[in-house]
């Protein structure tokens, strides 16, 4: 009887699907692919067996328990001190962060937050264009299923730096676009793309932000 109890809870705890917290609040400019960008992360968190909580609210960063956290599309300055706080102590204790597009133009103010967590800022952009994107890692969970180049139509933002301490997945025109890194514990996955509302319809992207979850989890 105790035996079979311990192996039902045994079970039970490999059953527990992790949790996803995906915050898309903005403080200054907000995308019109926000919607559709949320349903599309919600289906692919759900394909993985996350639970998903989806929300402006990023007091939720402080009072809910998840194993990855997804900014969405996010811009401006966004979170308290005490947040900004909560934030960094989930990922440098073994928490997954992943942004997506205006991720990287958020909490300017916050030098971890871009420096560290990010790896850059977003700086400028050219208007939407379809451009060949080098791949240069295909070893990982985002990129494997991707040929060396990558024809895709987006908003190419330009960054104030090139991400130190990453791994660089794909560049556009000699510039970085997507990359992950390692932050003490943690683990965090940028991608530039995300601005279309087409773009979270086009298979090959849904596939890069699922590795990117998928290793971010890991
Ligand atoms: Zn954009």
């Amino acid at each position: 009887m105790v035996r079979s109890l311990i192996l039902f809870l045994l079970l039970a705890g490999c059953a527990t699907p992790k949790t996803m917290l995906v915050i898309s609040k903005t403080a200054g400019y907000r995308h019109a692919s926000i919607e559709r960008g949320v349903k599309a992360v919600k289906t692919i968190a759900q394909d993985l067996n996350f639970t998903v909580h989806a929300t402006k609210d990023t007091s939720t960063l402080c009072t809910e328990t998840y194993d990855v956290v997804v900014f969405l599309n996010t811009s401006g300055a966004i979170l308290t001190s005490e947040e900004r706080d909560c934030l960094r102590s989930f990922v440098e204790s073994g928490g997954g962060f992943m942004g997506i597009h205006s991720a990287a133009d958020t909490e300017h103010d916050w030098p971890w937050y871009g420096e560290t967590l990010l790896g850059a800022w977003f700086v400028s952009h050219p208007p939407v264009s379809q451009e060949t994107l080098q791949v240069l890692d295909r070893t990982h969970p985002s990129t494997a299923h991707l040929n060396t180049e990558w024809n895709c139509t987006d908003e190419w933002y330009r960054y104030d730096r090139v991400p130190e301490k990453t791994t660089l997945l794909m560049t556009v025109h000699g510039h970085p676009i997507a990359w992950c890194k390692e932050i003490k514990k943690g683990k965090s996955f940028y991608t530039g793309r995300g601005h279309t509302k087409a773009c979270f319809a086009e298979k090959a992207f849904i596939e890069h932000i699922k590795g990117g979850m998928e290793w971010v989890a890991q």
